[in-house]
């Protein structure tokens, strides 16, 4: 059995009326969805993402396809959804970390959208998504640098994302997370607000899961709130967090799209 501790905190920050962020902790799953477009729609689309992820609950020995299954069942259920006029251009982003007993105690990580994964250790961090995101490209591409992301007219434009009704891509990760390292799942609204080393910082200074996710909210609300804001942050205590490098050797041979930095 794998054992974990976790914290999550979610806000509607200070611009924002309505809160389309959501969240899902259900051991050994846990996510972060960003939710999008107007009259409701964003919230609805952010929902349902954490509803049929929740399916996962009742899976006997889950394992990586059926986490990617669930994102693409989230993903059609949308593009259902956005077939009403009313609800176009609805869309969620998704992050998530599931600890599985298939990978020996290592974790999947997987994303859609410019919500992130960070993995924060005692002497050192790493983020382990790649924003599909307009400005990320622009940065790959060198055509920007990292002063310019903040300020630049696109930084919200997202160039992959659920509900989008083109062919969906996930990417995936399985990481090893050694003992004392925690995963950090957050939104746009904490990490447009706060630089990596902010939230490295409140995450190495806050022992308790909660109390660092709580933390990570209140800075995020402290540096404008601009948007909603969605922290969780999962630690694995299961003891046997031990093979260095995310490679995959159980399963190279039904390896899908896998993108790395
Ligand atoms: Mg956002």
């Amino acid at each position: 059995m794998i054992e974990v501790s976790w914290g999550a905190r979610t806000d509607v920050g200070r611009q924002r009326s309505v809160n389309e962020d959501a969240y899902l902790v259900r051991p050994p799953l846990f996510a972060v969805a960003d939710g999008m477009g107007g009259h409701a729609a964003g919230d609805q689309a952010s929902a349902i993402t954490i509803d049929v992820l929740a399916e996962f609950a009742a899976i006997t020995a889950p394992t990586r396809h059926d986490v990617l299954r669930l994102i693409r069942k989230a993903d059609a259920a949308i593009v259902q959804m956005a077939s009403d006029p009313s609800k176009r251009g609805m869309g969620t982003t998704v992050c998530i970390v599931a600890l599985l007993e298939e990978q020996r105690g290592r974790a999947l990580v997987a994303n859609v959208g410019d919500s992130r994964v960070y993995l924060v250790g005692s002497d050192g961090w790493r983020q382990i998504t790649r924003d599909h995101s307009l400005v990320q490209e622009l940065l790959d591409a060198g055509s920007i640098d990292e002063a310019e992301v903040d300020h630049h007219p696109d930084r919200h434009v997202l160039t992959r994302s659920l509900g989008s009704g083109v062919s969906l891509e996930i990417d995936w990760w399985v990481v090893d997370a050694h003992r004392g390292e925690r995963f950090v799942l957050a939104s746009d609204g904490l990490t447009k607000e706060l630089s990596p080393a902010e939230i490295v910082g409140i995450v190495s200074s806050n022992p308790d899961p909660q109390q660092a996710a709580d933390r990570l909210v209140a800075a995020a609300l402290d540096a404008g709130g601009r948007d909603n804001v969605t922290v969780v942050v999962v630690e694995p205590t299961t003891t046997v967090w031990s093979v260095v490098g995310d490679a995959d050797p159980l399963d190279a041979d039904t390896n899908p799209t896998r993108t790395r930095r």
